[in-house]
């Protein structure tokens, strides 16, 4: 296990990579970032704090069991939910964890996930503020972005920002693991955005990085008569090939 300060660097440096206007994934103080120190911490991008110039002191320290009682708790109200995030911080509260720290800290207790890395690109919601967001995401596109970000997505219909969502994230989540055995890579939120789930930093980035490709693609293939999926028997076998292993490992650093 890395020493929080070297996983503070690293999110810190995960965050400017995000935050980068070429990107084009976030403006202004668009997204949030977070990375587990241990079994009972993570750091998380404090609220109102930007992407692309963040420093280390901008995160928070945020305990696991201090705001993972806040999935049970639907009747809170939102003074409530900032107390209980303002007391889960460790050591002084000199700012207030972002909103969706609830969802980060749902996010970070899934197997293999170290880091996360949620934004608003461009062209990944160009599709998901459309009409026909459910069935241009129905299927996949080309080997690269079955690599990078797995045979499917978790897809949440909108839902309000702060623990509604970490709410239904949870059972989305919960549904996937049930059907492909193992944890998703990326989450699509309808009329909001991106969430990319790492065991590394280098994951989150690869599967950002290929998603906004993938829906610029996407936007692409409805100029010539919208997306030629590929079939779900292919899909499977691209995600389990030896050599497509290789290059998932390549990229993550981790196995599949
Ligand atoms: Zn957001």
């Amino acid at each position: 296990m890395d020493a929080p300060s070297e996983v503070l660097e690293q999110l810190v440096a995960m965050s400017h990579t995000l935050g980068d206007p070429a990107w084009d994934c976030a403006i202004l103080g668009e997204g949030n970032t977070s990375a587990r120190v241990d079994t009972e911490t993570f750091f998380v991008k404090a609220s109102g704090t930007q992407l692309p110039t963040i420093k280390p002191e901008e995160f928070c320290r945020v305990r696991f069991d201090g705001v993972l009682p806040l999935l049970e708790r639907e009747t809170a109200t939102d003074e409530e939910i900032k107390q209980v995030l303002t007391s889960a911080v460790v050591g002084e509260a000199e700012r207030w964890p972002s909103v969706e720290t609830v969802m980060h800290a749902l996010l970070l207790s899934l197997p293999d996930v170290h880091f996360v890395g949620h934004t608003h690109p461009t062209a990944v919601n160009a599709v998901m503020c459309s009409q026909g967001a459910t069935e241009a995401i129905s299927g996949r596109l080309f080997p690269d972005e079955i690599v990078c970000c797995g045979p499917a997505p978790v897809y949440i219909p909108w839902t309000e920002p702060g623990p509604p969502l970490a709410r239904a994230l949870r059972d989305s989540v919960n549904a996937y693991l049930d059907t492909y055995g193992f944890r998703p890579k990326t989450i699509l939120m309808q009329n909001h955005g991106l969430v990319a789930l790492g065991a590394t930093v280098n994951e989150v980035l690869s599967i950002t990085a290929m998603c906004v490709k993938t829906f610029r693609v996407l936007l692409g293939t409805y100029a010539l008569g919208g997306p030629h999926f590929l079939p779900p028997a292919m899909v499977d076998r691209l995600w389990n090939r030896p050599d497509e292993a290789y290059r998932h490992r390549l990229l993550t650093g981790r196995d599949l």
